[in-house]
């Protein structure tokens, strides 16, 4: 027995990711949204490795530790070959099995799995209520920081947009990094208008109120962090009432910049922001070769959909990123809304190379 049909393989696959980590002795790691997060086990830092608890992909920032499964876990960590980092995780092979053995396996690897969807759960459930009771504190945007900030961004506003609010003192992360200040907070909604998550931009208290330098132990972190569930979920900046046309880049800068900058052709859109491109793409088919394909897997249950009023969809290209990624991404993304969106005109509209369009409407940029 060998290949696909080692029962092995499903047992590794379905083993919760916190057992493999106590196993190989990787410590210092603690959840956060959805993944493990911690120092590096070979590289060390402070956060720069994540594991991602649903889907097992992991990765490092600094080192080229990453890898999409526990079996390769094992083998980046503990410097194995594929057939021992299997043997390592699930026993030996043996020369037989026992079917009554192996639907022992298979029951047990169906129970993980279910704990580790229950598990999974748990903490978005708990992360969402977070994320409501920020959004339940947070000030209307007319009235803080909100309108600063964007202004040291290159994007002034008649007025502030519904979605964003802001807290004059708020604490970062998780309080584990002494740090509180005033922060802009996004809310993010699904499909029925409710709120699932924020998405915080912590702001310099000092004029003229860009992002916040937040640096701790060394290293400097970032000033944006997403609470709640942002899959599929967008931040509504702009809803003219009979939009037809959607705009939608990846952050709230680039967003906005693309509605104050009043491009022709986009009168009377709306303009949402998307967070992050993953969360634009969705989902993509694996396909052998490629890292990105570009094909939109149908079955992401939680991939962003565009409403059915959207008959034109166009995503901002931002050019500060990997340019063959980020259009695979975004044709992605466009794919699934074609699909369940039936007659509905996609476009993807490049920023310049080099900077997104925040960055050209500040003069940054070469148009
Ligand atoms: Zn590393």
């Amino acid at each position: 027995m060998t290949g696909i049909d080692d029962p092995r393989l499903m047992e590794a696959k379905a083993l919760p990711v916190q057992a493999v980590v106590d196993k190989i002795g990787i410590s210092g790691l603690s959840a956060r949204s959805g993944e493990l997060i911690g120092p590096c086990p070979l590289c060390v830092g402070r956060d720069r490795f994540g594991i991602n608890i649903r889907s097992h992909a992991f990765q490092c920032r600094k080192c080229d530790l990453r890898g999409g499964d526990m079996i390769a876990l094992v083998q980046g960590v503990l410097g194995l070959g594929f057939k021992d980092a299997l043997s390592y995780l699930c026993g030996d092979l043996p020369d037989s099995i026992d079917p009554r053995e192996l639907e022992r396996r298979r029951a047990y690897a169906k129970r993980q799995a279910e704990r580790a969807e229950a598990k999974q759960n748990m903490w978005r459930k708990q992360a969402v209520d977070e994320a409501r009771s920020i959004w339940a504190r947070a000030l209307p945007g007319s009235r803080g920081v909100v309108a600063a900030y964007l202004r040291s961004r290159g994007i002034v506003m008649p007025s502030i947009p519904d979605s964003l609010r802001f807290l004059v003192d708020h604490q970062y992360g998780k309080g584990k990094v002494p740090y509180s200040g005033p922060c802009m907070i996004a809310g993010i909604f699904d499909r029925n208008g409710e709120l699932q998550a924020v998405h915080q931009t912590w702001v310099d208290r000092k004029p003229p109120h860009g992002k916040a330098l937040i640096e701790h132990d060394g290293e400097t972190l970032p000033a944006k962090l997403v609470k709640g569930a942002k899959k599929g979920n967008v931040i509504p900046l702009i809803t003219p009432p009979h939009a037809d046309t959607l705009v939608m880049g990846e952050g709230i800068e680039t967003t906005l910049s693309a509605y104050v900058a009043e491009v022709p052709g986009l009168n009377g859109a709306a303009f949402w922001a998307g967070v992050d491109l993953g969360n634009m793409s969705g989902r993509m088919k694996r396909e052998p070769g490629k890292r990105y394909s570009g094909v939109p897997d149908l079955e992401d249950g939680r991939a962003f959909v565009p409403p059915p009023w959207v008959r034109r969809l166009v995503f901002i290209q931002d050019g500060d990123s990997d340019p063959a990624a980020t259009r695979a991404k975004l044709r992605s993304g466009l794919q699934r809304a074609m699909h369940f969106n039936r007659g509905l005109v996609a476009q993807i509209v490049p920023a310049p190379t080099g900077c997104d369009l925040n960055d050209v409407l500040r003069g940054g940029g070469h148009v």
